[in-house]
């Protein structure tokens, strides 16, 4: 095994033992109160894993594609929440790693160990056509002025730095970096959102915000770029969280039906019940498959659009049905606010929204199948 193999598992081990002892223990708790407890998240800081992926020049553990998809699947075993709040901040780290100039690499790159970056598309005038939006940056000198408001952002209000698309021009999207430290920069409203409770979803308004030109993310005119790559980071780390809740579901289901019995015999027995639990396995196992075919791919270079959608648009509606046979094994049980499964539903029906549309995926999975027999 070389050096990196052995440090991977050394790192899945310690995030196991840390999901076990503080994060699952905490999961109900964490959705009730929808905010992290027992110090949850300056844990996550201690244990440095906001830079797992950021590479090692920049202070970071320099991890792949796969082994943070898998730090992510682990932890949303015990909270779907807290894996998504890393995800929010592990593929914004990836677009700066990307499309940064070194200027503004140097500047935030080495922060990301502590301050979490956010993504920020959505406005109120719409999420899924990015030409929708308001929000504008004008050149001014050797400066770029940036207004405008984006709602619905994964971690705004606790990120501190935040990529947002702008329009440089009428028909021209474009990227920038701004900071919370910068005048100009307000916080506002948060979302009340159905799931992921744990996760804080929000508002930034942004009057007249002063940047110089090294805060803008690659080229003028490549916001539609950017914000594709982010989604498809995005999704295959959603594919980790849906296949983790998916797991979540497993334990919670297989423990009850073999405890649980009726005329005499654990319903685990059954086959109405056994058909359920193999059909929630089977979705766990062709999601994992699915994000972990698509980190690979990241990792050697190829595209992996397609896999990717497949594994967040497969993964969150599988997610939500396997959510709703694992109440229908718990019986009224399940149908509690004191037992996890409800929440679980909850949690993975967002994904079938945020980072793209379950709509737009397949609009993109049939556009990449039509291109590769073109
Ligand atoms: C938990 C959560 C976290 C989020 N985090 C972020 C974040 O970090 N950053 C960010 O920028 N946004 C974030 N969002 C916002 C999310 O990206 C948008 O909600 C999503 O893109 C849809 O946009 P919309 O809500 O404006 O719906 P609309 O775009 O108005 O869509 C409404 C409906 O029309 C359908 N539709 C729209 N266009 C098409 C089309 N061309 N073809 C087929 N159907 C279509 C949609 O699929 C949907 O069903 C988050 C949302 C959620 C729920």
């Amino acid at each position: 095994m070389d050096q990196k193999t052995i440090s991977q598992d050394i790192l899945l081990r310690m995030v196991k033992a840390f999901v076990k002892n503080e994060v699952a223990p905490y999961d109900m708790e964490i959705d009730h109160t929808r905010s992290y407890v027992n110090n949850l998240w300056s844990k996550v800081k201690e244990n440095d894993f906001l830079s797992l992926m950021l590479p090692e020049e920049y202070g970071g553990a320099g991890f792949n594609g796969r082994t943070s998809a898998k730090v992510i699947n682990e932890i949303a075993k015990g909270n779907a929440s807290l894996a998504v709040t890393l995800e929010g901040h592990f593929k914004s780290v990836d677009q700066i790693v990307k499309y940064g100039n070194d200027e503004l690499k140097n500047e935030y790159l080495p922060q990301a160990k502590n301050r979490i970056i956010a993504f920020s598309m959505t406005e109120p005038s719409g999420g899924s056509n990015p030409m929708g939006i308001n929000s504008h940056a004008e050149k001014r000198g050797d400066k770029w002025i940036i207004n405008g408001d984006k709602i619905m952002i994964t971690n705004g209000g606790l990120a501190e730095i935040y990529c947002v698309l702008v329009k440089t021009a009428p028909d021209e999207l474009s990227f920038f970096v701004v900071d919370n430290e910068m005048e100009g920069f307000e916080y506002g409203k948060q979302e009340n959102f159905l799931g992921l409770t744990g996760v804080p979803v929000g508002e930034i308004v942004m009057n007249n915000i002063e940047v110089d030109e090294s805060h803008l993310l690659g080229k003028v005119g490549m916001g539609k770029e950017i914000g594709d790559s982010a989604h498809d980071d995005a999704r295959v780390l959603m594919g980790a969280v849906l296949t983790g809740i998916m797991e979540h579901e497993l334990d919670l289901v297989t423990d009850y039906a073999t405890h649980r019995k009726a005329i005499d015999t654990p319903i685990i027995q059954m086959q109405g019940i056994q058909r359920k639990i193999a059909d929630i396995a089977i979705s766990k196992e062709t999601t994992k498959l699915l994000y972990q075919k698509a980190a690979w791919m990241k990792d050697h270079g190829q595209d992996y659009e397609e896999e990717a959608a497949m594994a967040k648009a497969y993964g969150s509606r599988s997610a939500v049905k396997a959510g709703d046979d694992s109440l229908q094994i718990l019986g009224g049980y399940g149908y509690s606010l004191d037992y996890p499964i409800e929440h679980l539903i909850r949690d993975a029906r967002a994904m079938e929204i945020a980072e793209g549309t379950v709509e737009k995926m397949r609009t993109a999975i049939a556009l990449k199948e039509a291109e590769s027999r073109a």
